[in-house]
């Protein structure tokens, strides 16, 4: 990106009425067999224009083609039954039925690939993609066949490193990896945590992201927030090992979280997302706000380096209220870019 302090959004954006029900996570589609194609592709493409509008510079599909970010993914591959279910404990926080590992898993064909080549078609502006992360995914299971969390998570690692490298041939620019169970589960991080990740990544030559998180504003989460205390310093845990990593951008939490500023100085040298939007709350913020966060953020991380953006996904908040945050967004980058282009001149 030549442009300074480009906006991009963490992934998730809300989807249509017509094509699912809004305003919940895991909405049925409200479509069938070719209408849900061409439904998912024109919602795909209204928010397309409704990021381009806010002025977001690199855009996304906003996950409009999936029900979820971490099991759509999964439901595409072998080896895992969504029929016999088994209650987990998700995150070490809330217990959800999930589907199983009954034997070894593959990816039979591409998942995104074709979603991607279409919102490619659509746009000259940058592409990011994001795809659930190894830890993140096999967090999200009941294992019935490796039956050793490392063990599955190489596999999983395995089959994105396929699933991405159709993904930056079919023109994706970033290509950004979800793993909010990075802030949960330090001692498989260092492990094999970031191994398995940089497996996902090997041999790419477009930009890798991950994104770590205190996840969406869904109940589970808000209570979660309450037993973290006044500092929430999981960053800490993380970002030394991700900093000497292959990850190109690393996407984070700031705006209105608990999480000390001075955190993001752990990955100097590296490119930031910086999350300026809440995603669990309906207040949109105003451009000014967003652009305080920015300077403030500014301290610990180069300005070339700076990649505005929001906190998490924005799929379970309203229509309106996600469009009202991506402009204050996109406004709020360009008072602190303009900032910067009058100092840059003044020197
Ligand atoms: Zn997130």
């Amino acid at each position: 990106m030549t442009k300074l302090l480009p906006t991009s959004t963490a992934g998730s954006l809300p989807k249509p009425c017509w094509l699912a029900e809004p305003e919940k996570l895991w909405s049925p589609w409200k479509l069938q067999g070719a209408a849900l194609v061409e439904g998912k592709q024109d919602a795909l493409r209204v928010t397309l224009s409704e990021q381009q509008r806010a002025g977001i510079d690199i855009v996304s599909d906003g996950e409009q083609t999936r029900q979820h970010f971490v099991t759509t993914f999964i439901e595409h591959l072998t080896g895992v039954d969504f029929e016999k279910r088994e209650t987990v404990k998700i995150r070490d926080r809330y217990d959800a039925s999930v589907p199983t590992v009954v034997g070894a898993v593959s990816r039979d064909k591409p998942v995104f690939v074709e979603d991607a080549k279409f919102l490619r078609a659509q746009t000259d502006s940058p592409i990011k993609w994001a795809l659930p992360g190894p830890m993140t995914m096999i967090d999200t299971l009941y294992d019935a066949h490796y039956r050793s969390r490392e063990k599955l998570a190489w596999e999983f690692a395995t089959i994105l490193n396929q699933e991405a490298r159709e993904l930056e041939a079919a023109g994706v620019d970033i290509i950004q990896f979800d793993e909010p169970a990075f802030n949960v589960f330090f001692d498989e991080v260092n492990d094999w945590g970031i191994a398995t990740l940089e497996r996902a990544i090997e041999g790419l030559k477009c930009e890798t992201a991950v994104h770590i998180c205190y996840g969406y504003g869904i109940k589970a989460n808000t209570d979660w927030k309450k037993t973290l205390g006044s500092e929430w310093r999981q960053y800490e845990r993380t970002f030394p090992k991700l900093q000497a990593s292959n990850i190109d951008l690393v996407s984070l939490e700031c705006q209105n979280s608990h999480v000390p500023m001075d955190l993001i100085e752990l990955l100097r040298g590296k490119k930031v997302m910086v999350g300026a939007i809440d995603v669990a709350s309906n207040t949109v913020e105003t451009p000014e706000k967003v652009a305080e966060t920015l300077r403030k953020a500014l301290q610990f991380v180069d300005a070339d380096k700076l990649y505005p953006c929001t906190n998490c996904g924005m799929a379970p908040l309203s229509r309106d209220v996600a469009r009202g945050k991506l402009r204050a967004l996109g406004a709020g980058a360009e008072i602190v870019r303009q900032e910067l282009s009058v100092s840059l001149a003044a020197e």
